[in-house]
């Protein structure tokens, strides 16, 4: 455990989207300075930080620059190339530590850590070679879906097999790269578990959120999620389970399938997550400020919900009814500065709270 950083010290962010400008929001509220790496020019981080580096992950001189600049490093997406890290991580702390997103790049990696843990994961097998395929659909079967083991995001980089005889194609169509097979699962509800842990060691969860995906992106987050007691409490239990046995410090997302025979976690993000947005609207400590004090090695908030919330992303030209949305005096709105409002694009998200009955 580190001292805690004082006020004025800068935090290093690995990448510049919206993550990363709404926890250098989050920073600055706490006295902090933040300094953005992002390969992309005019990162929406860019805009709210202090200051900005613009090079690739490969410049490895760039990188050691950004070290030596900041006091902690931190990251706000998983898809960080291990020479990255190489690079910055003797000079200064890396937190999360990076066995988490080792973990978490890889989802074969990830499943075998979370079964090895005694969680449930969806039926799965590894699929590198034609002959694996051939053996994964014989053991998962159909319906399922293939996924590519790393850098998928968003529904991307999947295909479904409704029938086995779809394998073929769905192995094409992810380009034949190294990919997994999972059973598809019948779940009653999507949750996930925004959870954060302290150097010392301190969890806290925040209550599980239920989520609904539209064209494979998160639509809206629902608080409270339709959860009896026993599965709202095994929700936060599990995730805790998952943070301790990281020795995690930040804020993770878990994301899980609710089942008749209980919950099926689906993924780990080793960031702040997209389904934790409404805290910024239904807790005293959103997510994004939680992320920073564990980073700091200051003590977190506790996670309560004061509101029932319902976040919507804004898709694309969602953004444009910002003058309808604005309106309502119950809506907190969030804007991520992006210029073009492409087609499928994250560009800004809204918390509209009701009262706890
Ligand atoms: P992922 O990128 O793994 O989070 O998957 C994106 C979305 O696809 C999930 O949020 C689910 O809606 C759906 N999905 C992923 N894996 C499965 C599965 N094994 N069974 C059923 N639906 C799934």
């Amino acid at each position: 455990m580190t001292k805690p950083l004082a006020q004025g010290a800068t935090i290093g962010i690995l990448g510049g989207g919206q993550l990363g400008r709404m926890l250098s929001v989050a920073a600055s509220r706490l006295g902090f300075k933040c300094h953005i790496f992002e390969p992309g020019a005019n990162p929406p981080a860019g805009q709210v930080a202090d200051r900005v580096t613009t090079a690739p992950y490969s410049d490895l001189d760039a990188l050691a620059a950004f070290a030596k600049s900041v006091d902690v490093i931190t990251f706000e997406f998983e898809n960080i190339p291990a020479e990255a890290l190489d690079a910055v991580e003797y000079l200064r702390p890396v937190l999360p530590a990076r066995n988490a997103l080792a973990t978490s790049q890889d989802r074969i990696t990830e499943k075998a850590f979370l079964s090895g843990l005694g969680l449930n994961v969806a039926p799965y097998a590894n699929v590198e070679t034609a002959a694996d395929l051939a053996a994964a659909v014989a053991s998962v079967g159909a319906p399922s879906i293939l996924k590519t083991r790393r850098f998928g995001y968003d529904g991307k980089g999947q295909s479904r097999l409704k029938t086995t005889d779809d394998a073929q194609a769905a192995w094409d169509a992810l380009g034949n790269t190294p990919s997994v097979l999972e059973g598809f699962i019948d779940f009653s509800l999507e949750i996930s578990v925004i959870g954060a842990r302290s150097q010392s060691g301190e969890v806290v969860c925040y209550d599980p959120g239920e989520n609904v995906h539209r064209d494979g992106i998160l639509h809206t987050t629902t608080l409270p999620a339709n959860l009896n007691t026993s599965q709202r409490m095994d929700a936060v239990i599990l995730a805790g389970q998952i943070l301790n046995a990281l020795d995690y410090v930040g804020v993770m997302g878990v994301e899980l399938f609710v089942t008749p025979s209980g919950l099926i976690v689906n993924e780990i993000a080793p960031r702040v997550h997209n389904s934790g947005h409404w805290t910024q609207n239904g807790c005293v400590i959103d997510q994004f400020e939680q992320h920073i004090r564990a980073v700091a090695g200051w003590p977190l908030g506790d996670g309560e919900r004061h509101s029932n919330v319902m976040m919507t992303n804004l898709i694309g030209d969602e953004v444009l009814d910002v003058a309808t949305l604005s309106k309502d005096a119950n809506v907190g709105l969030h804007l991520y500065g992006k210029a073009d409002a492409k087609a499928g694009r994250k560009m800004g998200h809204v918390n509209k709270i009701t009262q706890i009955n």
